[in-house]
Parts: C-alpha cells; structure tokens; sequence
C-alpha cells in the first residue's frame, strides 16, 4: 500500500525518495515501493552502520508506474515537482547543476523492480550531456575524449530505448537504429583502420556524433532532444514503458512476477569509470556463486562505462587472484592495479555481509580513483552454492538454524540431485572446447543456434543446447527451453551467466575456441565441425565440453554441505518422509536420500518391466480364470513371486515401516496383446484361443479408473486379498524369525465405505491367526489401514476410521474424482485452464487447497474424532511437492510418502512448513 507523508504543510503522496550525504529517506524494506536497486542504494548511502560512497540520487516509485499505466501514460499530479525538488537535492550535494553550461551534472535513469529482472529492462546513463552542456563540462574534466565518448554513448542509447521502443516504433527490415548507429561506428572504424573503440580520437567522436544524430532523423525522423529536461523525462518513460516491453513481459511470465508490481526509476548523478586509465567499472559477488565458496569474486573493466562489463563485449578483467581463469588471466589484476581501491572494497564486503547476513552482488565504478558503490542485492546463486553458503554462514554465526533453512528453494535444493557427469566417461572423453563455468552439473543436447528452434525443437520433445555467441533478453524463452546453454563470449555476469545461474541451469560461457556459422548451421571448434542436431555434453562445473552424450550419474552423494543441509533441515521438521518404492532397488535409493519408512508399495509393479514375465503370466492365469477353483489355482502358482518380492522389500527397509497396498491393478491392461502371448496363455489354461479373448473382453471397462479395481477386486475375489495377505504375514514372521525389525502396514486401495473395510479386515484377521499358528507364534505386529482416494471415503472418515489404523491420502484419485477430471486426459484442456487462468496450477502436481484439500482437513479431523492416534498420511503425487508438503503439515498429518527423488526436497518442505506454518505438535512416529 501506498504510503502518505505530509511535507512543507501539504499533505501529499510522497513519489519520490531521495538518497546522498549520509542520509536517505527510503531503507532496504522498502522494496515494494522503492524497487529492489532503489531500497539498497537508500540503505547503502543512509544506514548508519554503511554510509557506503553511493552517488546522491532519488527514486521514483513502483506505485508512479503503476499509475502510469492505468492513466493512459500520464504521472500523478505533483510528481513533477517532487522530482525538481529531489533533483536540487542532488545538485548541492554535487556542487553542480543539471543543463549548466559551465559545471554540469549528468545523471544515469535506471529501472528497478522488486524482484530483479536481470537485463529485462532500459536504461540510459549520461542523461543531460547537451550541445551546450558538452562545453562545460570538457572544461571541467580537462578530457573532450571522455566528454565526446559520453556523448555518442548518450545518443546511441536513447535513440534505441527512448526514441524507438518506448515510442513503439518498428525498426524497418529489423534494422533497428542501435544497429543503425552500430554500423556508421564500424565502417568509421573501417575507414580509420583501427579496430578497437579505444583507438578513436576526441575529433572522431565528435564526427560520429554529428553522423549519429544525423542517422537519428533520417531514420526516426526527429531531432535528438537538446535540452536536459526533454531528456530526463524522455528517458524516466522509457524505463516505465520498458516495463511493458515483450523482453520484460515474457520474462514475468516465467518467473511469476505480477504485472501489478510495476517498476521502481532511480534517478542518480553519474560517476564515470571512463575518464581513463585510473577509472574503472566492475561487479562483484561476496562470495562464489557458482560454488559458494567464501572468496571475493568479481570482474571489472579499466576505463568502460557500467554496462560494458554485463554486456560481455569486452572479456573483464578479474578482480583478484581468486577470479582468475584461463580467460582472463592474462588481464590486469584490480588488487594489483589499484591496490587501495581494492582494499577498501573487501572493507566493504564484509561490512555489507555483516549488515545484510547474506551474499551480495554490487556493482562499482571508479572514477579517477574514488570508489563509488551503485548497486547492491542478495546474489542470484546456484543450488550448490546456495546450500554450501548456509551451511557456512551458520557456522561464522551470521545465521540462525531457521534462516538456514529459508535461505535455499526447492528447487535449487533439486539442482544437486540433477546428474552430473559420470566422472569415469569424462576422464577418457576429448575435450572439445573450454569456457567459463557458468552453471554448474552435466547435460546432453543436440545443438540448436537460434532460441526459436531451442523453442521448437523442445515442443517437439527434444533435448536441446543452444549455442550462442552470446545471449540477451530475447533470448530467455529459447534458454528456458535447453538443456543448457553454450556462448562463445562473455563473462561470469554476463547475460547467459546470470540467467542460467538464476534458474539452475548448466551453462558454459566465453567459450572462445568456438565459432558459429549461423548460415550453414555449423560451429568449429579446435578443429572439429558439428552441425545442428548433433550432440554434445556439457560439464558446467568446469567449463568444459564434449562431442557425443557421456552418461550422468547424480551430484548429491559427494556433497557433504547437501548432507549437513538436510540433517538441519531433520531437526526442524516435524513431518515424517515416506516413500513410494515398488522395488527394492527404488526402496535402497530413497533410503540413501533420507527416506523414514515406505508409504506405498504398489504391489501391481512386480508386473511391469524386467524380470516380470513370469509373475505377469501367472497373474494372467487369475485375471483370466472361469471359476474360483481355476482362479485359487492360479493363485498358489503366484503367491511365491508375491511374498518373495515382498519380502526382498520389506529387507532393504531394514526395520522402517512399509506400506504393502494390496492390489490395484486395471485388469485389462494386463490381458496379452500378441498372438504369441495369447497362445502360450490359452494353453496354459487348456483352453482354445478364441476362448481366452472372449474371456479378456469380457474384462474391458467403459471407464476402468472407476471400474473393477483396488478393493472391488477383493470383493469379488476375496481368495486374491487372502494370498496377499498371507504373502505379507510370511514374509514378515520369516524374516522376523531372521532377526529383523519388521512391521507391515497392510493397506486397502479404493474404498468408498466402512463395510468394504470390514469386509477385508475379517479375512485379514483370518490369515493372520492362520499364518501365525503355522509358524508358531502369537501375534505379528502390523497395521491395517486403508487409502482415502474417493470422496465418499472422505465425507465418511470417522466410520471408516473405526476400522482402520491409519489413512494414507491417495491424493490423484481424489483429486480425479473431487475434480471429475480424468488423470490420463487433463493434458488436452489443461494448458487452457491455465492460460485462462480458470486453474492456477496443475491440481495433480500442486493439491487444490480449497477444494480437495477441504476433504482432506475434514477427512483428518473426523478420523482423529474418532480415533485420536490415527495416523495419517499422504501417498499420492503431491507429496512431493513443496506447496502440497506445506498443506499437509498444516492439517496435522504424520508423514508425506514420495518418490525417491523428491525426498530431498520433501525433507527441505517439511522444514519450511514449520517455519511458514508454527503449530504446536509433538513429533509422531
Ligand atoms: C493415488 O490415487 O493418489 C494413489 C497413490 O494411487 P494410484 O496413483 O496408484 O492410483
Ligand atoms: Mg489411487
């Protein structure tokens, strides 16, 4: 909400926030009014603990966009004022005044929203610099060179992002007028015959902004603006547009980031990092954050202008030792080349990690050897980085246990467990091509050279790398899209670098052996040839790359920060993680992600994949039988694979609970489709061919999901509960017997009402007391529960509780059955639901909170009613994802049950549940 503060008598809204002189009027909480940029440059230049060299300047807020936008572009009323005001405020702190002829000052209009929108937006420095206001400020510096070099800068940036797009003009052919102007400077060059702008004299930029402005007319046919007014105002528009440019929109989209939010302008005097050899611009980050190591780590550019760095035209120099690469260590060191500058940047490095408790990027120029600060912001980091730094910053004490956990995001925890390259295949795979590691992991990809075929070719279901000689805004859809992202230039804060640094995703940058074709669809490299399509792997962590796809194995395991990370996020959480293993091998992986226990072991998966042909064909004897007695027969023939593959599970949990849901399989899927399987099965059971299909259409189902499954095959056939019953009761008293801490959980799919429950229990009991009078003891402890995936199963909790142990949540039934939406066809209307916002997400990846959720709460509350220890749990998809983990702690459940992979994460969402939503509850086992 906006805030009102009365000023010289008046009562009026406050626009504008200045900063400069020890002082500020905004602070770093302010983000949602001041931007993220414009709240830390307050906070850097009026906080008492850093009163950091910020060049005085003022902020124009989010709220002013917002306004401009619903007021067919116009300001509020008063803004203008403000801003003349604040604009005084930064002339006396300067000592010089904007559009004087003899001592001028220059400002620099810069977007900044709440969230950082790398590059997205428009800037323009040197706003001010005039016909008239050039003279002066030539006799100030002593240094027409500069001035001039400012001026073509001024003209080239205005006329692209002020005169062009922000005026909605469509550049004819394509050809914008930034390439307009690129092309009068290279044919100058050209003519001159020399290669660098640095090798351009005062006279020569005094031409090309003749020849600029001259081009400006012709192609836009309006005057470059001459007075330092028409400028400013020209220039704060642009940005607000910018922040309704295609780039800017596109990127919301992705990122989720509100249309409403709307930009912040800062308004702020130059400092020049390109007066000459003792000036410089630079970024920084506190700490690695690709690795997350605790070093100094950044770039900068002698004599270059704040964009240059990010730009990626030139290669940056390192700051220190520690930055140095094969890449740029050939380039002036900044500890060496200005050592004081240097050390008072690692004094303000601590200083900001101290005040902010967290890594920071800054962005510095140095003018004529004075340091100025212009940015600082929490630093995008990876996955790797984000968890290492946690883990340390508790241990330098600068963070709690708590703020350890909020300070990485599912899915950067998530970025860890994506493969890396299996280090044996890396070690005798050539090495194509180096660069800069960018973006840490392994991935494999076919080559693509255009972000609209990395787009296309995804949609197609490809796997793509998009090769670039580097990347910008436009390019975001299409670097989504990869797998990874290649670029033969830049630095680590170029444009590929951030982006792909913010999303986790492996990215090699300044890669400069390469070269791209674009015509023929090629790139060299050292000699080789690859052609689109083509595959490569990339190792993103080293900055190398390889013809051909190298086989990837997971990054976790190695990384003891990973394991510290979780063991803090154990002790906070207070939800127990399950898993949903089939085999024995996907039980022994989630217990080495940290899974507590198995909550739901479909017992149909024996069924499927490798090794199942001969359970498969037995189970097809009993899908197939006439009678009960053809039916029990068949049966005895596959109790053995049943108990055997239970037991072998319930093993590898090693005294964790294990949840064995008795059959739910859709009957027909498991009927043989080929000639040669019908045969053999029609043999088996003596009967002809013609016979056995009559007999399996017989078993299609106009609607198998609410057909003949889960507890309705019970029901039908109990003698299919009672062997899985008595798989399970041997198979636990046998290794019992062996020694092992074992408890089953028997678990009823698909129940709609208690009797069906009881139905089950009574054979239950029955086996149980038979199994345990055959092997000679008294009881074997176990659970009977049951899967709350129906609604009616829901809306009757409290009867069905009186039966059962526990309720596992089978959250993709009842989300099908809440919704009435099939779970095997949501994909052909979902995306509409979502691009209409009908839908704010996938129900079947994220629960419906409102709706199903409502069954769920009511289903929990009524079962404790009834039973107060019931346990609870939830087994469906959505327990492994971040947002539904959350709900589920919220309702009091005991455990959530995912898969392998997600458990992780799950220990992660359950940690941050706690902190999101405090409720007082003892942990439950
Ligand atoms: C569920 O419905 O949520 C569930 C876990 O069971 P299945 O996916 O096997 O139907
Ligand atoms: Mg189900």
């Amino acid at each position: 909400m906006a805030k009102t503060k009365k000023t010289t008598g008046t009562s009026r809204r406050k626009y504008v926030y200045s900063f400069g002189g020890g002082k500020a009027d905004g602070r770093a909480d302010m983000k949602d009014l001041l931007g993220g940029k414009g709240a830390n440059l307050a906070e850097m230049a009026g906080h008492k603990d850093l009163r950091l060299p910020v060049p005085p300047g003022f902020t124009i807020t989010t709220e002013v966009c917002t306004y401009y936008f619903t007021n067919c572009r116009k300001y509020p009323p008063g803004l203008k004022e403000q801003v003349d005001d604040a604009l005084r405020k930064v002339e006396g702190l300067m000592d010089k005044k904007f559009g004087d002829p003899q001592n001028p000052l220059l400002v620099s209009v810069r977007s900044g929203a709440r969230k950082s929108m790398p590059g997205m937006m428009e800037t323009v420095l040197n706003v001010g610099l005039t016909e008239k206001t050039i003279t002066g400020l030539i006799q100030k510096t002593n240094n027409p060179r500069f001035v001039y070099d400012a001026y073509r800068r001024l003209i080239t940036m205005y006329s692209d992002v002020v005169m062009e797009k922000a005026a909605g003009l469509e550049p004819k052919d394509g050809k914008g007028i930034r390439s307009h102007l690129e092309g009068i400077l290279h044919q100058f060059k050209n003519e001159k015959k020399v290669k660098e702008d640095a090798d351009l004299s005062t006279e020569d930029f005094k031409k090309l902004s003749a020849l600029y402005k001259a081009k400006i007319k012709e192609v836009l046919g309006k005057e470059f603006p001459d007075t330092p007014e028409e400028q400013l105002w020209g220039a704060v528009s642009a940005v607000f547009s910018s922040w309704n440019g295609k780039r800017a929109v596109s990127y919301r989209r992705i990122e989720r980031i509100p249309d409403e939010w709307g930009t912040a302008v800062n308004v702020q005097s130059m400092a020049f990092g390109n007066m000459g050899n003792n000036s410089s611009t630079g970024v920084a980050f506190t700490r690695n954050p690709g690795s997350g190591e605790n070093q100094f780590y950044g770039e900068y550019l002698i004599n270059a202008q704040g964009e240059d760095v990010v730009a990626g035209i030139r290669t940056p120099a390192p700051i220190n030792k520690y930055s140095q690469s094969d890449h740029n260590k050939h380039l002036p060191i900044l500890e060496e080349h200005d050592r004081g500058v240097y050390r008072q940047l690692e004094d303000i490095r601590r200083r900001l990690e101290r005040h902010y408790r967290d890594m920071q990027d800054i962005e510095f120029t140095v003018e004529e050897g004075k340091l100025f600060m212009l940015q600082c912001r929490t630093g995008k980091r990876n996955g790797l980085a984000a968890v290492r730094m946690a883990v340390e910053m508790l241990k330098e004490k600068l963070i709690g246990k708590e703020e350890v956990i909020q300070r990485v995001t599912s899915s950067q925890l998530e970025e860890l467990l994506h493969p890396i390259i299996d280090p044996k295949a890396e070690h005798s795979a050539k090495i194509l091509g180096k660069g800069l590691p960018a973006g840490p992991g392994g991935a494999s990809g076919q080559i693509v050279f255009t972000s609209e075929e990395a787009v296309s070719w995804y949609k197609k279901g490809k796997q793509v790398i998009l090769v670039r000689e580097e990347t910008n805004p436009e390019d975001v859809e299409g670097m989504r899209a990869s797998k990874a992202i290649l670029t033969s230039r830049g630095g680590m804060t170029s444009h590929a670098a951030l982006v792909a640094r913010g999303w986790g995703k492996c990215c090699i940058v300044g890669c400069s052996d390469i070269e791209i074709d674009l015509s023929q669809k090629l790139l060299q490299v050292n000699g080789a040839t690859l052609k689109e399509g083509e595959w490569i792997t990339l190792n993103g962590t080293k900055g190398r790359f390889y013809a051909g796809r190298l086989p990837m194995i997971d990054a976790a395991e190695e990384n003891p920060w990973f394991k510290e990370f979780l063991k803090i996020c154990d002790s906070l959480r207070r939800l127990r993680i399950r898993t949903n293993a089939d085999t024995p091998a996907d039980a022994a992986k989630a217990r080495s992600f940290g899974a507590e226990g198995i909550g739901l072991f479909r017992t149909e998966h024996m069924f499927y994949g490798k090794g199942s042909e001969e359970p498969l064909f037995k189970l097809r004897k009993v899908i197939i039988a006439r009678n009960e007695e053809e039916r029990k027969k068949a049966l005895k023939e596959l109790f053995p694979y049943v108990k055997k593959d239970i037991k072998d599970t319930l093993e590898a949990m090693d005294g964790c609970p294990v949840t064995i849901r008795l059959l739910d399989p859709p009957l027909h899927e498991f009927v043989p489709h080929n000639q040669e399987q019908l045969e053999e099965l029609a043999q088996s059971l003596k009967i002809s061919v013609e016979e056995l299909e009559k007999r399996a259409a017989a078993l299609k189902e106009t609607n198998p999901m609410m057909g003949h499954r889960g507890v309705r095959l019970g029901i039908t056939y109990p003698e299919v509960t009672e062997m899985q019953i008595r798989a399970i009761f041997e198979a636990a008293i046998e290794l019992i017997k062996e020694g092992q801490k074992i408890f089953p959980e028997i678990m009823i799919p698909v129940i709609c009402s208690v009797d069906e429950l009881k139905h089950q229990e009574e054979i239950t009991q029955r086996i149980h007391k038979e199994v345990c009078d055959q092997y000679h003891v008294p009881k074997i402890a176990h659970f009977f529960g049951t899967m709350i995936e129906v609604p009616r199963a829901a809306l009757t909790a409290d009867e069905i509780a009186h039966v059962a142990d526990f309720f596992s949540f089978g959250t993709n039934d009842l989300t099908q059955m809440g919704f009435g939406f099939s779970r095997d066809d949501i994909g052909g209307f979902l995306p509409d639901y979502l691009e209409k916002r009908i839908l704010p997400d996938d129900p079947f990846q994220t629960l419906d909170r409102i709706g199903i959720g409502q069954l769920i709460k009511m289903a929990v509350d009524k079962g404790r009613s009834v039973k107060k220890a019931l346990k609870v749990g939830i087994c469906g998809e959505h327990g492994g994802d971040p947002s539904s983990i959350e709900f589920c702690h919220k309702v009091g459940m005991d455990y959530v049950s995912c898969s392998p992979y997600r458990v992780a994460i799950a220990r992660l969402a359950a940690a941050q549940a706690v902190l999101n939503v405090p409720r007082k509850r003892k942990k439950r086992t």
